[in-house]
């Protein structure tokens, strides 16, 4: 592929960015780019917002609904988004399940699902994880029994993100106990409402509540919410990853990050009174960390590129996620460091919009330990840093 934008692509980058500035409400860009706290109702207001313009399925094939965009013009918008302050919608819908449903799911499943996943009607969660059951995900112990048309749902799943606000989650399942632990595995669709879930919040080293736990207590599904064959869920479910562990790369909110990296160091006085963004050392860090960006910005691209000619992430998506998420976790440490002491307090009332209360330091410190903190996650979530250097060892050095 060309990996420079064309006058086309630049267009587009004009649409895109006449749209933003038109369609995203005030306050909510001011609470992004202020790094202040989200609700269920600022991501909805964005969601609906794109959906209106036809453009909330970014990575979608147009036979379903998505924009028919190319490569270039997915990274584009996702650009301009950042830079404008759109906030990240939540990928557990748009991102994760519905590639899985557009793949493995019948005709029936895709008309009832893709159009509610894009409309926000549905706002899905993952249940992956369980206790024990993280890096070794095969090892699952949730399980479904089917009884005549329903399956029957006991067991517990763990760091379910933004399962608060959800009312569906997709499940991985154990149908057969006896078999191989990969083939006894089923995807289930679960409506959050049904009688005997129960979500219970974690509180993250942030302070806030983002991640959760669900338990199942004999909950009924309909035979109907299987995707695609019982015991070969371990199929979809490495699909799904796939997808998930593209998107964790997230180099448009890294480039947004650095910008803003880049305007504090030049607020911010170094050791000498001159702005810290003049002091050499501190410069060659932001440096080395751009090249590492642009870097990883020619590889997502290049897995955008193959994902639209249909040839779902491989093993390159574990690089996206590493290198992207290393990234993420450096520009919040350079961040922290500019600001020295000031940057210590997590000041939680201060989160929210429109807070006028008293500061211990400059407005733009608010944020920063807290995002510090939030993101030692990246290199945990959508499987470790450490899995996916086994999977690149495994996959494309062939060890
Ligand atoms: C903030 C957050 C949000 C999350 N959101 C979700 C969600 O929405 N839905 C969901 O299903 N899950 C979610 N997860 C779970 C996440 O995918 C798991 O935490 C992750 O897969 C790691 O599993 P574990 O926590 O059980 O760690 P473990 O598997 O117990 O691993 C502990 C440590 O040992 C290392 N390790 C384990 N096995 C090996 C090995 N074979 N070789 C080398 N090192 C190894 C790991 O890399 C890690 O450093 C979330 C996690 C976090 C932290």
């Amino acid at each position: 592929m060309d990996l420079n934008f064309t006058a086309a692509d630049e267009a587009f980058r004009g649409e895109a960015r006449a749209f933003i500035d038109s369609k995203l409400p005030a306050d909510l860009r001011d609470k992004v780019l202020e790094g202040k706290r989200l609700q269920k109702d600022d991501y909805f207001r964005w969601h609906v917002a794109l959906h209106e313009q036809g453009w909330v399925a970014a990575n979608w094939p147009q036979e379903f609904g998505g924009p028919g965009w190319n490569a270039a013009q997915q990274h584009i918008f996702e650009e301009e988004c950042a830079d404008a302050g759109a906030p990240i919608l939540s990928p557990f819908g748009l991102r994760m399940v519905a590639p899985v449903i557009m793949a493995f799911a019948s005709p029936a499943q895709q008309q009832y699902y893709l159009p509610r996943i894009r409309s926000g009607e549905h706002w899905w969660c993952q249940g992956y994880s369980e206790p024990g059951s993280g890096s070794d995900l095969a090892s699952l112990r949730t399980r479904a029994e089917r009884v005549g048309d329903k399956y029957i749902v006991n067991g517990q799943k763990t760091w379910t993100t933004l399962g608060h606000h959800a009312n569906w989650i997709f499940c991985l399942v154990r149908t057969n106990a006896e078999a191989r632990k990969q083939e006894g595995i089923s995807f289930l669709l679960i409506d959050m409402n049904t009688p005997g879930i129960t979500v219970r919040p974690i509180i993250m080293i942030d302070g806030e509540h983002e991640v959760n736990e669900v338990w199942f207590e004999n909950v009924e599904v309909p035979v109907g919410n299987l995707i695609g064959e019982e015991n070969k869920g371990w199929t979809y479910a490495k699909y799904l990853l796939g997808h998930e562990r593209t998107n964790i790369a997230e180099v448009g909110r890294s480039k947004r990050r650095l910008k803003r990296l880049k305007e504090i160091a030049a607020q911010q006085p170094g050791s000498d009174g001159r702005p810290l963004l003049q002091d050499v050392r501190f410069r060659d860090r932001i440096a080395q960390v751009e090249i590492e960006l642009m870097a990883l910005e020619i590889t997502n691209l290049r897995v955008i590129a193959a994902d639209m000619e249909k040839r779902a992430p491989g093993p390159e998506a574990s690089l996206l996620k590493i290198r992207g998420s290393e990234i993420q976790q450096t520009l919040t440490e350079l961040m922290m460091q500019a600001l020295g002491h000031d940057a210590l307090p997590l000041q939680h009332a201060a989160m929210d919009y429109g807070y006028d209360g008293e500061l211990t330091g400059p407005d733009y410190g608010v944020p920063l330990s807290g995002q510090y903190f939030n993101f030692r996650k990246t290199t945990i979530y959508g499987g470790s840093n450490e899995i996916q250097r086994n999977i690149i060892s495994k996959m494309i050095l062939g060890f």
